[in-house]
């Protein structure tokens, strides 16, 4: 692509002698679409610039957080003035109160909550706690559901792992791979199955209730209340990480969408508007088993950065204020599936377009897809073409197959305009 991005290009070469594959995390490196990726620049509302004098549209939005855009401007002056104020206190700061008030108010099933400095660690937070809390050694995850870079869950661990072709990480021990069972999703008789025979060992059973690391995929009926009750029933807890879906599907994320409550959530992106946050949260009595009270450990000398809460606060209280923002992104998102679809009907392409909220994805399929495997079916060839077309004609889809794609309020009615007719004219050369 050096004809494209001829500034971008002589930097990836340079990053790729001193930073390892050129990039400080793997997607970024768009080896899934067999290209060379660019850089940015600059980021305002829906679009990106790049160093070479490109404009794109985003559906990528940071992997998720810029729900409002790039460098919103109230988020942005919320950050300025808790610079003025200082860059970190190693004490408490007040901001941690609110922050953590405004989470237990808004998302159901968290009364406690701790702060830590990405999804990553509120997933290993989680999971440290629903051992010590029920003192049991094994885990539950769904194929292809993502958690961060976390040991015990980098089994079948979705989009960046799975397009590589290694879906379990070296440097994994083979202890701690054992003791995490791997399910797959929307399947209610497997999970039946492990329960009857090994419930009383299981801890937690940790799941993205709707997948966003595989693409978009939604729980088919009574698939969410199975686990619940199979969870209650064998004394383990249910872990719900909502760090892609919390504020992004509903105001409640997923819990804004069905009405089953788990025992822990895990939150990040989106709450920390734009800056590296993570956050887990849930029942008052397990969480009270964290240190300094309880006997699990958890720490950090950045968490609840007070930068960070700012950006974060503003973002949330402004999710809270703006009522219509969910109703925008749906409008946004249907309008935009609808015409892709049809595009693809007429050129008798199979396209499936999952979608709630703020968040959709494409999978060239007959079938509407319900798990890992129907995802690894979709063709990613076709994908692969259309991101490119896509890339060269202004939009920047995620640079992978398997990954979700995500609208902003700052995706406006001429930016719905150029992308439906982008995608459609990209459907129609396939
Ligand atoms: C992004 C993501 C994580 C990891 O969060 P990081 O901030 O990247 O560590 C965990 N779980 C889900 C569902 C995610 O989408």
């Amino acid at each position: 692509m050096a004809e494209l991005f001829p500034v971008s290009s002589k930097l990836f070469a340079r990053a790729q002698k001193v930073i390892p594959g050129g990039v400080n995390s793997p997607v970024r490196a768009f080896r899934n679409v067999g290209m060379e990726p660019f850089y940015t620049q600059s980021a305002d509302g829906c679009r990106l610039r790049t160093p070479d004098g490109n404009e794109f549209i985003d559906y990528v939005l940071t992997w998720g957080p810029a729900i409002f855009g790039h460098n919103d401007a109230e988020i942005r002056a919320a950050v300025h003035a808790a610079v003025d104020r200082g860059l970190g206190f190693g004490t408490n700061a007040p901001d941690e109160v609110r922050m953590a008030e405004l989470l237990a108010s808004v998302v159901p099933a968290v009364e406690k909550v701790r702060m830590t400095n990405s999804g990553t660690e509120a997933t290993m937070s989680a999971l440290r706690l629903a051992r010590g809390f029920t003192r049991r050694d094994k885990i539950v995850k769904f194929a292809g559901g993502y958690h961060g870079h976390v040991d015990a869950l980098l089994v079948k661990a979705g989009s960046g792992a799975m397009t590589f072709g290694r879906p379990d990480s070296l440097g994994v021990t083979a202890g701690t791979a054992a003791d995490t069972f791997v399910l797959p999703y929307n399947d209610v008789g497997a999970a039946e199955a492990l329960f009857a025979a090994r419930g009383n060992e299981i801890a937690a059973v940790i799941v993205e209730p709707f997948l966003g690391n595989i693409g978009f995929i939604m729980p088919v009926p009574g698939f969410l209340e199975k686990l619940r009750e199979l969870t209650k029933n064998a004394g383990a807890l249910l872990i719900f990480d909502e760090v892609m879906t919390g504020f992004r599907v509903s105001l409640q994320g997923t819990m804004g969408v069905h009405g089953v409550r788990p025992d822990l959530v895990c939150l990040g992106k989106i709450i920390g508007g734009g800056l590296p946050v993570g956050a887990f949260g849930g029942r008052a009595d397990i969480m009270d088993s964290v240190a300094p009270l309880g006997g699990v450990y958890q720490a950090g000398t950045f968490c609840g950065h007070p930068v960070a809460l700012a950006a974060g606060i503003a973002a949330v209280e402004k999710l809270l204020r703006e009522k219509d923002v969910y109703a925008r992104l749906s409008a946004f998102g249907e309008a935009l599936a609808g015409e892709l679809e049809r595009a693809a009907r007429e050129r008798g392409v199979a396209l499936q377009v999952p979608r709630c909220g703020g968040m959709f994805s494409l999978f060239f399929s007959e079938k509407p897809v319900r798990d890992l495997e129907d995802a690894t079916r979709s063709d990613p060839e076709k994908a692969k073409k259309l991101f490119r077309f896509a890339l060269e004609n202004g939009v920047f889809l995620p640079p992978s197959p398997y990954e979700s794609c995500f609208i902003s309020t700052a995706h406006d009615e001429a930016a719905l305009e150029k992308t439906a007719r982008v995608l459609c004219d990209g459907i129609r050369a396939l």
